[in-house]
């Protein structure tokens, strides 16, 4: 594979796709999206096989991802991404005149986009990064994850597909199938690239940032790597809704065998009877619930490696009734309780299980609480399972979880990301690693622009969208 001509190409294409419309990368999209859905059945055969997902799952992501996509068209087409800005000349102000200023953004460049293992489509090949990147004119360098390499090469070949039809070069996206770390480490380092999108593992966002370091010119790199989401309990509820906050919860941990970034993997409440009922209630509901496949043996093997470091620490008891599986991909749902001086102590605990594991942490006093929401790490979102006059008495923990998370929930969970524009599906590290952006809904767009300003420029010289 040569690094260079992938590069050299994906440039070439930008200097003409980076000037297209907004209406013909709207148009694009939608020709993706319509060219997917034409993939039909052997499309969700090919997810079927590699990642596990019953065909709800698929369907429903199928669904999101051409929604995405459809969404972005939109936001191309209506132009409210250049964030254009105009300040007319003052050619009488004293003591300086002012000169005729515009400001639009403009597309980056190539942009490296890593698909996930754990959404084939809604966050990968043509996910919210390529959408979002291709929405706002840059090209995309696409590598694919081996996971679901079959399913890759599918969506590419739809996206292939679109460009013909709409007379576009095949060269604004470019597939790239690999499993090699030196592919993805030659792409982000390469000085033709202007940006990254990935989401992942802490370690492999990490690795990827670190690569991007030692830059000559550095670049954006946006990458989404882990949460906990921590659910904090308030006391007060009478009891036949005490039952149902357990019930949302053990559904929210178990969706899709907990592989999503915003699986609630902590929850936070005080010692005290209705807690106590709130989490045993839990732990009855999540024994209940059968254990679904993993994505593959990878991330199996890294859910009971983390599961059993979580579980070995001192003073913690698993309190889920665990049943024994003869198929080794089934994740069994766990449930875990610790103290909370236990937590604050040991950061271990503080560490995403990537599965449908969660640890109950009860806390002594409110001052205590508080301590290890200032202490874990920053997060996707942060949930409250609360009256609304209880929270108010206690808005100190609204005060320290906006300053954690990306997205604040009030009576429900984290799991079900809408996609829209007041979405933020990110937060401080290492959530994401610029908490200023989101990767999901209409704003994503905006990790792949910058300003450019033009001082003077004569009207018929101005792109269309700054002129009168
Ligand atoms: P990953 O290991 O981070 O890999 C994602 C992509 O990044 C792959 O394409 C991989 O390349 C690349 N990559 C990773 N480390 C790299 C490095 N050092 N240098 C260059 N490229 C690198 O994530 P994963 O494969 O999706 O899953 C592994 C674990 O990550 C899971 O078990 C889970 O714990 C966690 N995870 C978390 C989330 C979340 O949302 N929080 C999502 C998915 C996974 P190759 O294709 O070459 O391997």
């Amino acid at each position: 594979m040569n690094i260079n001509d992938i590069l050299d190409r994906s440039k070439k294409a930008f200097f003409k796709y980076g000037k297209s419309s907004g209406e013909q990368r709207a148009t694009l999209l939608e020709t993706i999206a319509s060219e997917i859905e034409n993939l039909g059945d052997s499309l969700v055969k090919a997810i079927e096989e590699e990642c596990n997902f019953v065909e709800g799952r698929i369907l429903g992501e199928r669904g999101r991802t051409c929604g995405q996509l459809r969404m972005f068209a939109q936001v191309a087409r209506s132009g409210s991404h250049l964030g254009i800005k105009k300040d007319a000349a003052m050619p009488d102000r004293v003591p300086m005149p002012r000169p005729d200023l515009r400001k639009i953004n403009i597309p980056l460049g190539p942009i490296i986009v890593f698909g996930a293992s754990n959404f084939p489509l809604a966050y990968s090949t043509a996910g919210g990064d390529t959408a979002s990147a291709l929405a706002a004119g840059c090209t995309v360098i696409l590598k694919g994850h081996p996971a679901h390499a079959h399913t890759s090469e599918l969506v590419a070949s739809a996206i292939s597909k679109a460009l013909d039809k709409v007379g576009m070069d095949q060269d604004i996206f470019i597939h790239v199938a690999s499993s090699d770390f030196e592919t993805g480490k030659a792409l982000v380092q390469h000085p033709f690239t202007a940006g990254v999108g990935f989401t992942g593992s802490v370690s492999g966002g990490y690795a990827l940032a670190s690569y991007t370091r030692d830059r000559k010119n550095p670049i954006p790199v946006f990458t989404e790597m882990g949460s906990t989401n921590p659910v904090i309990y308030l006391n007060g509820a009478p009891s036949e809704e005490v039952k149902s906050r357990a019930n949302m919860l053990a559904g929210a941990i178990t969706l899709g065998a907990g592989q999503f970034c915003t699986n609630p993997g902590l929850i936070f409440g005080l010692k005290s009877e209705e807690f106590t009922t709130f989490y045993t209630s839990l732990s009855e509901n999540i024994s209940q619930i059968q254990g679904a496949k993993m994505l593959n043996h990878n991330i199996q093997k890294n859910y009971l490696a983390k599961m059993d470091h979580a579980l070995q620490q001192k003073g913690i008891q698993l309190i889920s009734n665990v049943t024994d599986t003869d198929d080794e991909l089934i994740a069994v749902p766990s449930l875990a309780k610790t103290e909370g001086h236990t937590f604050i102590n040991n950061p271990v605990l503080h560490e995403e299980v990537f599965g449908p594991y969660s640890l109950i942490v009860e806390f002594e006093s409110q001052d205590q609480l508080e301590q290890a929401l200032h202490m874990i790490d920053g997060q996707l979102t942060c949930s409250f399972l609360a009256n609304e006059a209880i929270l108010k008495e206690n808005s100190s923990l609204i005060d320290i979880a906006i300053h954690k998370a990306g997205r604040l929930i009030f009576n429900g969970v984290p799991t079900g990301v809408e996609v829209c524009d007041s979405m933020v599906h990110g937060g401080p590290s290492p959530a994401t690693s610029d908490s200023r952006f989101t990767a999901v809904g209409s704003d994503a767009i905006l990790r792949w622009l910058r300003p450019v300003c033009y001082q003077n420029f004569p009207t018929s010289l101005l792109p269309k969208e700054l002129q009168d």
